[in-house]
């Protein structure tokens, strides 16, 4: 047995130590507490025969829903054709996105597991609660603060992981913390914060529509971000639209020009276009000397990326490479747009760099239709990037800096001593820590990561290592879940109110349009109850609702770069059809002015709909320029070699499937749109050579496992190469864990294996 059958105390004099500071039994007025959320009502900022606007919880795209009510339950849902985002579509995911919360597997009470290979057994939550706090406080106590850490998402909303953030750190006096954001939007969070002084995506979706040039690096939003790729499409300049992609994707497929470089060359294709524009002279010297530092170092590192080193590295000709210089240096309004084929890679950060070092050198940022442009993953990767309390002090401010701590500490109502100064370790290490036995307590919240994370079986078998593992889910059968001491079920999207913040950094609002399930409760209102039972309330005692919390994000906000001072409330975000940061609180009085006078429209003092980064071109850096940062190409950590000759690149498979179809895979229309078991795209040429037919069984094998798929035999993959998507849970027992040293994000996109027909 793993720890003793559980005691569920019936008066609070019955509580065991270290519980003493349990204040009093679970009662209704908790369940129900302020805010609306948990097992409340729908608050009336929805009314039960009504359609009412509320933004999607898939991907960071954000775009606008019309949710259709009848005696107060959603019963349908459609695009918001005046939502600025995404103007009347939405893809698969979001017109299914009312199907996962009926789920017959919705977590709908706590669950325990009293021993060790036993059951998953139903439980109250004050016996969770207080077994939750028992569990962590006697590993605290024993080994220290640095001994139990929390993996979360960016799934939930910017409230709830601010709550968990400050909570876990603040309250409950640990260290070690992050998200699944690590796996996504890490490398795009450090490479803008070295880049431009603050992690800050510079554009507007306007800017797909605007550009002449539109330059796609990793990046395949056919699939992965469709309403962004229906804003191209909407683009009437007839763009030149560049993929660099060793795949042919759907975008590629749909591009002007497609250049398909080897695996991990794109480093050292960056530089070889920066030496390429140099030497055509196509550089915006006036805006270099003006607002950026370093180019004259970049341009003589770059000086040895000559056509023929790079064409060689690439694999593109020294004519294709010239006309790629030549398109760019040509366009009046050049984009360059990059996701996870930059993101997830060993040198990922430096890359992400080189890309915005050629949006620097040709000027092409702050100006419609431009930009070094990261496009986000998750629905609030953004929210995580500033407010989770992770990398940094709540909203990107300094746990070092005493003048930060300061701030902090009186808008939150607490003493400036309570916030730990130490930095979390990332995810991989506080993976490294379980190894190495210095954690010993987990829990993860909203996040699969038995499923997503690289080289998958290692990690699993890391979990058991684990004194108590808590998970905090929709479901109780997620492959984590599955694994979990003590599971606590959550609200989901549309059960709970809150807000997300896109890839264009539009703060949109999502609402509690439903009921949860049993007894799930909101993850705001599980951090209630936890900062209750483990005796730290009173330093929370501010965040009273989900509307409270995002009145003391605002004022963390403050005099930030992503200021939002300016936005009134909840009420305020869905008149405005979702608000970019930043609008400090001068923008407010304007805005206002012209809502109270009925000129929405019109009014000159209106908030724009669009805005965009550095018009003036002034950055977030202490001397408000830019900076060109490089290093020199790595190779790759696992390459191809006689026993493992094919290089393995995964990705998103279908705009039908999210993560790990935790939620996508509870919908039947969903599923019909994607392979129900794990294929793997295998060129013609390599397919005929080892005996695999199509739709045949063949084994994957890396040195870390073996896996079978089903063979898709396409010339979209180049010879030597083959892709497996990454939604089916095995492709990740064959990835390779190697990290990018800046972000610490995984390099899931290259990694060795051989292919046998079976
Ligand atoms: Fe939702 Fe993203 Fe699809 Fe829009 S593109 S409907 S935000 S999943």
């Amino acid at each position: 047995m793993k720890f003793p059958a559980l005691k569920i105390p019936s008066t609070p004099a019955e509580l065991i130590p270290p519980i003493r500071a349990w204040t009093g039994p679970l009662t209704e007025e908790l369940v129900r507490s302020p805010g609306g959320f948990g097992l409340g009502q729908i608050p009336d900022r929805v009314t039960p025969d009504d359609t009412t606007t509320m933004v999607c919880g898939f991907c960071s795209t954000g775009c606008g829903l019309n949710v259709h009510l009848k005696d107060g339950q959603a019963i349908n849902l459609s695009a918001d054709a005046t939502y600025p985002v995404n103007l009347g579509m939405a893809c698969p995911k979001g017109w299914e996105a009312l199907t996962p919360l009926s789920a017959p597997d919705r977590g709908t009470t706590p669950l325990v597991r009293r021993r060790r290979g036993g059951p998953l057994e139903s439980c109250d939550w004050e016996s969770a609660m207080v077994l939750f706090c028992e569990e962590f406080k006697a590993l605290k106590a024993k080994h220290g603060p640095e001994s139990v850490a929390f993996l979360s998402t960016g799934q939930i909303t910017t409230e709830e992981m601010a709550f968990l953030g400050c909570l876990f750190k603040i309250g409950m006096g640990f260290i070690h913390c992050d998200s699944n954001t690590r796996q996504c939007m890490a490398t795009a969070h450090v490479a803008y914060k070295q880049s431009f002084g603050f992690d800050a995506p510079p554009y507007t979706y306007a800017d797909f529509e605007e550009s002449d040039v539109l330059v796609f690096i990793g990046s395949n939003p056919c699939i992965a971000h469709p309403i962004m790729w229906q804003r191209v499409m909407r683009n009437p300049h007839s763009p030149e639209i560049l993929v660099v992609d060793p795949r042919a994707t759907e975008t590629a497929m749909a591009a002007t020009q497609h250049y398909a470089i080897q695996p991990k060359s794109d480093l050292t294709l960056l530089y070889g276009l920066a030496h390429l524009l140099i030497e055509m002279d196509a550089v915006r010297r006036e805006f270099i000397e003006a607002h950026t530092t370093g180019f004259e170092e970049f341009a003589e590192f770059v000086r040895a990326f000559s056509p023929r080193h790079v064409s060689a590295a690439a694999g593109i000709s020294e004519e294709r490479l010239r006309h790629f210089a030549q398109t760019i240096a040509d366009g009046k309004r050049v984009s360059f747009w990059w996701t996870m084929g930059v993101n997830q890679g060993h040198e990922s950060t430096r890359t992400a760099q080189a890309i915005i070092n050629l949006a620097l050198m040709t000027g092409s940022i702050g100006r419609p239709g431009t930009g070094a442009n990261s496009i986000t993953g998750q629905c609030n990767a953004m929210g995580s990037r500033i407010f989770a309390n992770i990398t940094s002090l709540l909203g990107a401010h300094d746990a070092n800096d005493d003048a930060d701590r300061a701030k902090i500490a009186g808008i939150l109502g607490i003493d400036e001593s309570a916030i730990p100064r130490e930095p979390s370790m990332a995810y991989d290490e506080i993976v490294r820590g379980i190894a190495e036995g210095k954690i010993k307590g987990l829990w993860v919240i909203a996040t699969n990561s038995s499923h997503s994370w690289i080289h998958q079986s290692e990690f699993n078998a890391l979990l058991e290592r684990l004194d108590f593992l808590v998970v905090q889910d929709l479901y109780s059968t997620t492959e984590t879940a599955q694994r979990a001491d003590l599971f606590l079920p959550a609200a989901g999207w549309g059960e709970k109110e809150g807000t997300l913040i896109n890839s264009e950094r539009r703060i949109g609002l999502i609402k509690k349009i439903r009921r949860a399930p049993g007894q799930a409760l909101s993850d705001f209102h599980i951090c209630q109850l936890i900062a209750h039972y483990w005796g730290c309330a009173a330093q929370f005692a501010r965040w009273t609702s989900p509307e409270a919390a995002f009145a003391l994000l605002k004022e963390v906000s403050r005099n930030q770069p992503n200021d939002m001072t300016g936005i009134r409330d909840y009420h305020h975000i869905d008149a405005e059809g979702g608000i970019q940061w930043p609008l400090p609180e001068a923008s407010l009085s304007r805005a206002t002015h012209s809502i109270e006078h009925g000129q929405e429209h019109d009014c000159e003092n209106r908030i724009s709909t669009e805005r965009r980064l550095f018009e003036d071109g002034r950055f977030f850096t202490p001397d408000g320029r830019a900076r060109f940062l490089f290093d020199e190409p790595r190779a790759m950590p696992e390459p191809p070699d006689d026993e493992y000759p094919f290089i393995l690149l995964t990705g998103r498979g279908t705009s039908s499937q999210w993560h790990t179809n935790t939620r996508t895979g509870k919908s039947d229309v969903l599923r019909k749109l994607y392979p129900a078991h794990c294929y793997v795209e295998i060129h013609p040429t390599d397919a005929r050579r080892l005996g695999i037919r199509p739709n045949s069984p063949v084994q994957l094998a890396s040195r870390r496992a073996k896996i079978r798929a089903a063979a898709f035999v396409t010339p979209t993959v180049q010879p030597g190469q083959i892709f497996v998507p990454m939604h089916y849970r095995e492709v990740n027992t064959l990835t390779f864990p190697a990290f990018d040293p800046h972000s610490r994000q995984p390099a899931y996109k290259a990694c060795a294996v051989s292919v046998a027909a079976l």
